[in-house]
């Protein structure tokens, strides 16, 4: 008898792909109104996403150092100003800024941009795709709105007419729409931009979670939130070039933005009856010091640097690779169920990312998101998106759309619950019944119990915001 040897393990060529890495979100449990809990399936990563561990575990590593930042002599507060410092020069890496580049820390994305907005030199060029954060901002000046054509060679052409018809100090472009996840050609814009004169701002608030970007692409600027990076709310940043920052008012006024106080009070006014006052008179900070009045966010900023140092490794191939599964997946799913109709802004758009919109015939989008969640324990979000001009002209559903969104942690049996749940949607209606209750769509009766798991009910505040005793 020939003896059967094993085959041999093939020989790796390349190394294995890096494994994504873990968010604190993964094992969450979520009640539903049968009684049952299940897993949570978060599809809604394009509005906040859960942090990272590796982030959780920085911060809770960097929480007894909290100490005053770059005024203090303490060891604690000198580790919080490294801390600072160090983390503006990882974002700055992670982005690929150039070295005179400056990163300010702000709240979010709509924070930067505002910053910015006080900083441009000159008129704006929009799409009306936009995310409201995009739009409202550039109010304070000339702001030019340009509809996006039928497609994207169409409105390629356009922006380009439009740059030459006026002079334009910037155009500010979504990298990626968080109504379809389409993906704008960023380098051809800026090649757009600054053929005729004018900077490219990029929001990249849903493009940072997705894929690598790097300014030396042509980006003069650029926008994201920390918490659609995985890491926790309230830290985002402004990247970008330092002549215009260290050229505009300063946007956050007060302690640490300038260089030295005085009173312009004449010293020798004290001998006589009478009292000058005079206005203060104010050097102010460079950039960025210059825009980032008042105590930092040291803790947000650490964590904003944590989270892109665990995403570094994964996000050339490993996270595309796995988005893209899932996203087929998904999108394959959704245009086998009938009633089912996807949004997308155009029909040659090349490139998405993780984020898909659609309308579920003839519900309500805040029915479709209110039973996914109270029957079946996935999140996602609905309505119009922060972006009214853009739904509004793909949508006539007067409630919107609904949006799943995915990228790290999410599992191929998130997408199959969802696409489940929609097809008994469609097949036999909601298992439960439901009502417009303070404007949003509810499970009546509701027996889910606390909407704040974390407190015990006696810490629950009272309607006056007074704690109950
Ligand atoms: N731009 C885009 C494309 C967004 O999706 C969002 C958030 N939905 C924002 C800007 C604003 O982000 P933030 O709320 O964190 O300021």
């Amino acid at each position: 008898m020939t003896a059967v040897l094993p085959a041999p393990a093939p020989i790796a060529t390349t190394s294995p792909a890096p494994a994504l890495p873990a968010t604190a979100g993964a094992e969450l449990q979520v009640p539903l109104v049968t009684g049952e809990r299940v897993r949570y399936a978060n599809l809604d990563l394009a509005a906040s996403a859960p942090a990272l561990r590796a982030v959780a575990e920085h911060v809770t590593e960097l929480l007894p150092y909290s100490a005053s930042v770059h005024r203090g002599a303490g060891y604690a507060s000198r580790v919080c100003t490294a801390v600072l410092e160090q983390a503006r020069g990882t974002i700055a890496g992670f982005l690929g800024a150039r070295a005179d580049d400056v990163v300010v820390f702000t709240r979010n994305t709509t924070d930067a941009l505002n910053l910015l907005a006080g900083c441009v030199p000159g008129g704006v060029l929009t799409l009306d795709v936009e995310h409201h954060a995009n739009l409202l901002p550039w109010r304070r000046g000339r702001h030019r709105v340009l509809p996006a054509g039928p497609t994207l060679a169409d409105t390629l052409a356009d922006l380009e007419a439009a740059l030459a018809a006026e002079p334009t100090a910037l155009v500010a472009v979504t990298g990626a729409s968080n109504v379809t996840g389409e993906a704008l050609p960023l380098a051809r814009i800026a090649e757009l931009a600054h053929a005729a004169g004018a900077r490219l701002l990029v929001d990249a608030a849903q493009l940072a979670p997705h894929r690598r970007i790097d300014l030396a692409t042509g980006i003069d600027y650029l926008a994201l939130s920390g918490h659609k990076l995985y890491a926790p709310f309230g830290t985002g940043v402004l990247v970008g070039r330092r002549d215009w920052l260290d050229a505009g008012e300063p946007y956050l006024a007060g302690g640490g933005a300038t260089r030295r106080v005085r009173t312009g009070v004449d010293p020798g006014a004290g001998e006589t009856d009478t009292v000058e006052f005079e206005p203060l008179e104010v050097q102010w900070a460079a950039a960025p010091e210059r825009h980032e009045g008042g105590t930092p966010n040291v803790v947000g900023a650490a964590a904003l640097a944590a989270a892109c140092r665990a995403l570094d490794p994964v996000l050339d191939d490993a996270l595309p690779a796995h988005e893209r599964t899932l996203l087929d997946r998904l999108v394959d799913a959704l245009d086998e169920i009938p009633g089912v109709d996807r949004l997308r802004i155009w029909p040659d758009c090349p490139d998405r990312v993780g984020v898909v919109s659609f309308v579920v015939d003839p519900y309500p989008a805040g029915l479709v998101a209110a039973y996914l969640s109270a029957e079946h324990g996935i999140g996602v979000r609905d309505g119009r998106f922060c972006a009214h001009p853009l739904v509004d002209r793909l949508t006539t559903e007067p409630e919107g759309a609904v949006r799943a969104s995915l990228g790290v942690g999410t599992t191929v049996e998130d997408v199959d619950r969802l696409a489940a749940a929609l097809t008994d949607l469609v097949t036999r209606g909601p298992g439960w019944t439901y009502a417009v209750l303070d404007g949003r769509w509810t499970p009546t009766p509701d027996p889910r119990g606390a909407v704040n798991p974390l407190l015990p009910d006696s810490a629950a505040p009272c309607a006056n915001g007074t704690l109950a005793q």
